[in-house]
């Protein structure tokens, strides 16, 4: 498993290169990507396509490959394989034929942007691309919005305003976040800001509209974490008990300045325990 570049061709490891100039094969998602920059670095190695939709088939003939005594290294378009990207049904089925897998590591776009967010908290969930459609996605972001750790979203560029704008109803303008466009290359944009201005920030530059992204979410603040749940029930209990939870928690969001989720989550909750007295 071999990782390349995300940008910048000097990123490129010297073990890298050596392991993909000595294989017998490179597995690449896509040849023509995977073949530039084997001819930029004089690589002559074959290739053969494995990609989303045939990586079963291919991982068996790879597996066959292995057993006939050649070495197959495996790469993506960008970056480490099998993060976002093809590779762990190859991966989990050369563990089951019983060869050693072994990764060259590099460039990932997801460890290079947390390296430079500046976040201290030590946990962090990976969640790579969020749904394309708006209802799937603000169902996705929901239960992540009160976690006590980062998060770290992927994101195309056809959906960064969408994706931007949902985040910040679910996780709230305030929430302190990174946006890490084209990271390692020219125009590459580290900006650390809350939600709500980052938005902004994107929404009036069509050139921040443009190129890779990934999104890192901060922790939530402790006392709106789950755990901490009773935090703001001096105001959202008597509204619970009077009102439908929707109009309870909007109002209760107006008084707190709390994220909707968090009250939304502890609203169901003192329903409940309301339903059942
Ligand atoms: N496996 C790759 C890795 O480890 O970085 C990620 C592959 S995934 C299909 C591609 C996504 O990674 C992009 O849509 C973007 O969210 C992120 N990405 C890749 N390169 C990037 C870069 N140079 N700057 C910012 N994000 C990048």
């Amino acid at each position: 498993m071999v990782a390349t570049p995300i940008g910048n061709l000097r990123d490129f490891s010297s073990r890298a290169r050596e392991v993909l100039a000595q294989v017998d094969v490179i597995a690449a998602e896509d040849t023509r990507v995977t073949g530039q920059l084997l001819k930029h670095f004089g690589i002559g190695t074959p290739m053969i396509s494995v990609r989303e939709h045939n990586e079963r088939a291919m991982a068996e003939r790879i597996v066959a490959r292995l057993a006939a005594g050649e070495a197959v290294a495996q790469v993506s378009d960008a970056g480490t394989p099998a993060i976002s990207d093809p590779g762990a049904v190859l991966v989990a089925a050369v563990h089951a034929a019983g060869y050693p897998v072994v990764p060259v590591p590099g460039a990932s776009a997801l460890t290079t942007a947390l390296s430079a967010a500046g976040f201290t908290c030590p946990h962090t969930l990976f969640y790579g691309f969020l749904p394309p459609k708006a209802k799937q996605r603000q169902d996705a972001l929901a239960p992540l919005a009160q976690q006590p750790h980062v998060t770290v979203f992927y994101e195309a560029p056809h959906r960064i305003l969408d994706t931007l704008a949902d985040l910040v109803a679910a996780f709230g303008a305030e929430r302190t976040a990174v946006m890490a466009r084209e990271l390692t290359k020219t125009f590459e944009t580290i900006r650390r800001a809350p939600l709500g201005e980052l938005a902004g920030f994107v929404e009036a530059d069509n050139n921040q509209q443009r190129g890779e992204f990934v999104l890192l979410i901060d922790a939530a603040p402790e006392q709106d974490a789950v755990g901490d749940e009773g935090a703001h029930d001096v105001v959202l209990a008597p509204l619970v008990a009077e009102l439908p939870v929707k109009q309870a928690v909007a109002l209760a969001q107006a008084i707190t300045g709390a994220p909707r989720n968090a009250l939304y989550q502890r609203a169901l909750t003192l329903k409940q325990q309301d339903d059942g007295d």
